[in-house]
């Protein structure tokens, strides 16, 4: 029908189609359980006609006149139960409205109905923009829903009125202004979206980052005078006080967009501050801690999108370690926490992903097996990866302040997947007990320097290695408790490296397979040469023996070994050493046993070293000379669970046996 019998007709008639009687139905059943989404879909619609008519303007084709703001409103109006969604976009034209809203659409309704009945849909939220039903959710809430527009390529302004039973008439509209207006007629079932904080809160979660200014106009502001307030103005129009709570006490009420058009991941990085990174954080994420640093993404074809990551501060080892992704469509909210984004040691991540490549309405079964997605991943774990190495490189302190909490997820990163250890192998950091930071390079080379200095009679034409260095590398699992081990290879000029988490064990091992030539030995579990005296005495073999059934008499362990070797330290008389393979094996034991299993008892790996610099060491090679076997017995019951307690805990028994020693040995005062 054109225009000229529209204009004699007045009024047209439509149903929808006889075999979309029941579209309407299956909409509001369907879709029950996410009816949000309908705002998201109305406003969309209403931003893209302004992004829309803004191209047209830029190319020519049209001509806005100067000054003129674009933007789109949410009006609120509880008496008329409505709510109205208006744009000053590119309008429609008849032909086009009868084309979108009715013919188009509903081939795609269709399409749904038929997937529906056949069992196939995919059920929640990715059904709508699927099947191009996005202005239909608005009937999700509605009984009636009426469009009424004027395009921007002139012709008449059309009004267009459906009701839920699929019945729609066109008819001649006297609206003047270029643009559309949906007007909601709120059903029974849509009675919660009459209310202000609700509507609030779904613009919220939904628009809050479109590229057109949204404007909420509630019920109060209608009734009172108000101006919409244009963000882009200068700052003095707005200045006072009372203006930016939004109300001036004379003078009209000024409303506020609810978005904020530019995103931060669409502005260029060099004009952001930190400060501006972490406000967008805390608003994203109601999180009012900072987070540790931030990983913008600007990739171009054929991925095309862009983000920002955030790296959170995770308080303790026990919390919850899931982050959470936002995605979004052009600036249009699609849906939270999308984790096939990222690999699994990644999760903890937060942040905004903007992927204008994938379905505004994606489907979680879609994201799972799409081959862009997973090059999304890809792209991100290269980026992770990239951001450690260059806060490495060239933010040592801030790379060394923030490594701390970050150490858990770049170990498990490096354990799951090679291909991450190789890209930021030379960033992992070993954190030593004097609470400074090394690279295994530094931390090697300056091993190798110190071994150099003291040596360098023998050594002086030791040379500097090109090739990446090896070594031992000392580390402590709970430097409490083996405060003595670490004080012995400190005092002698070795650094020791803190590994307290419970995957230290296989992280510690696989760094051993990836890189040659390096070792890591826990501090109780070699005596390392530069403890010991350069010339040290050799104890008396016969003694050694003799002192060995001793031990393992007083230890109760056949398999206990005995060693004697001078140390440089003298105040310690002995030391307990279990060989790190063994250790390592148990701990491996210990974390794949389920809670509560009982182990096999292991042979134990233990060697004591009496420390022959120490005067105890005398005193027992006498007492063992004698013949008061007691005595001798009980000085040596003691020795070996000073050892034992300055390498892990006493069980009860041993505590107990130790204590009442200690009793005895005080009435010798
Ligand atoms: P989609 O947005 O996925 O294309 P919709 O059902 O939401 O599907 O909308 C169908 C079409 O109707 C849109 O593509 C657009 O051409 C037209 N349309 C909807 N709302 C508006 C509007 N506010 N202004 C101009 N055109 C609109």
């Amino acid at each position: 029908m054109s225009s000229e019998e529209l204009k004699n007709e007045t009024v047209k008639k439509g149903g929808i189609s006889v075999e979309t009687a029941h579209i309407f139905p299956v909409i509001k059943k369907w879709l029950y359980s996410d009816k949000d989404i309908f705002i998201r879909e109305i406003v969309s619609n209403a931003s893209d006609a302004v992004v829309k008519l803004k191209r047209l303007n830029s190319l020519g084709e049209i001509s806005v006149p100067e000054g003129e703001r674009f933007r789109v409103t949410v009006e609120l109006d509880k008496t008329a139960g409505t709510i109205t969604v208006t744009d000053n976009g590119i309008g429609m034209t008849e032909e086009e409205l009868e084309k979108y809203l009715c013919s188009i659409a509903l081939s795609g309704a269709l399409d749904f109905i038929q997937k529906y009945e056949d069992g196939k849909a995919d059920a929640g939220n990715g059904i709508i923009g699927h099947f191009g039903l996005g202005f239909y959710s608005s009937f999700m809430v509605s009984d009636t829903v009426e469009v009424d527009t004027l395009s921007c390529r002139g012709g008449k302004a059309v009004h267009w009125t459906c009701v839920d039973a699929g019945d729609y008439e066109i008819s001649e509209s006297d609206r003047t202004e270029r643009g559309t207006s949906v007007i909601m007629h709120i059903s029974e079932d849509g009675r919660e979206y009459l209310d202000e904080g609700k509507i609030r809160s779904v613009l919220d979660k939904y628009c809050s980052f479109m590229p057109v200014d949204i404007y909420f106009i509630s019920d109060e502001d209608s009734e009172k005078d108000y101006v919409l307030a244009d963000p882009a103005a200068p700052k003095e129009e707005e200045s006072s006080d009372d203006a930016a709570e939004g109300e001036k006490k004379d003078g009209p009420v000024v409303i506020r967009p609810v978005n904020d058009t530019v995103p931060l991941w669409n502005r260029p990085q060099s004009e952001i501050s930190d400060e501006e990174y972490n406000t967008f954080y805390h608003k994203l994420f109601n999180d009012y801690d900072d987070p540790l640093f931030h990983i913008h993404i600007n990739a171009d074809y054929p991925l095309n999108f862009k983000g920002i990551l955030y790296f959170p501060k995770i308080r303790t080892e026990t919390q919850s370690l899931e982050g959470e992704v936002k995605l979004f469509y052009n600036q249009v909210f699609v849906a939270d926490n999308i984790k096939e984004v990222l690999p699994d040691y990644l999760l903890m991540l937060r942040g905004a992903l903007d992927c204008p490549e994938l379905p505004l309405n994606v489907s979680r079964s879609y994201l799972q097996d799409s081959a862009y997605v997973k090059r999304i991943a890809q792209f991100i774990v290269k980026k992770v990866a990239d951001k450690l190495n260059s806060l490495a490189m060239n933010d040592r302190e801030k790379y060394e302040k923030v490594y701390d909490d970050i150490r858990i997820f770049i170990e498990y990163a490096c354990l799951r997947e090679k291909k991450f250890y190789d890209r930021v192998k030379d960033s992992l950091l070993l954190k030593l007990t004097d609470g400074s930071f090394k690279t295994f390079d530094e931390y090697l080379k300056d091993a190798a320097g110190d071994r150099e200095e003291k040596s360098a009679d023998e050594n002086a034409d030791a040379s500097a290695d090109e090739k990446k260095p090896e070594g031992t590398v000392y580390y402590a699992t709970d430097t409490a408790m083996q405060t003595q081990y670490i004080r012995l290879l400190n005092d002698a000029g070795i650094k020791v490296a803190v590994f307290d988490l419970m995957l230290d064990s296989q992280y510690l091992t696989s760094i051993e397979q990836n890189r040659q030539g390096i070792h890591f030995v826990r501090v109780d579990a070699d005596i390392s040469d530069a403890l010991k005296s350069a010339d040290g005495k050799k104890a008396d073999e016969d003694m050694l023996k003799k002192l060995g059934e001793l031990f393992k008499k007083v230890s109760g362990s056949e398999k206990l070994r005995v060693s004697a070797e001078e140390l440089k330290n003298a105040e310690v008389p002995a030391v307990l050493i279990i060989g790190e393979q063994q250790r390592r094996f148990e701990d491996m034991m210990k974390l794949y046993s389920a809670p509560g299993e009982k182990l096999p008892d292991m042979p134990i790996d233990a060697t004591l070293t009496l420390n022959t610099a120490c005067p105890v060491f005398g005193r027992l090679c006498g007492l063992a000379e004698s013949d008061d076997t007691e005595k001798t017995e009980s000085f040596a019951a003691f020795v070996y669970r000073l050892a034992l307690l300055a390498q892990k805990k006493l069980t009860a028994a041993e505590m107990t046996a130790f204590l009442s020693d200690s009793y005895r040995l005080l009435g010798l005062f």
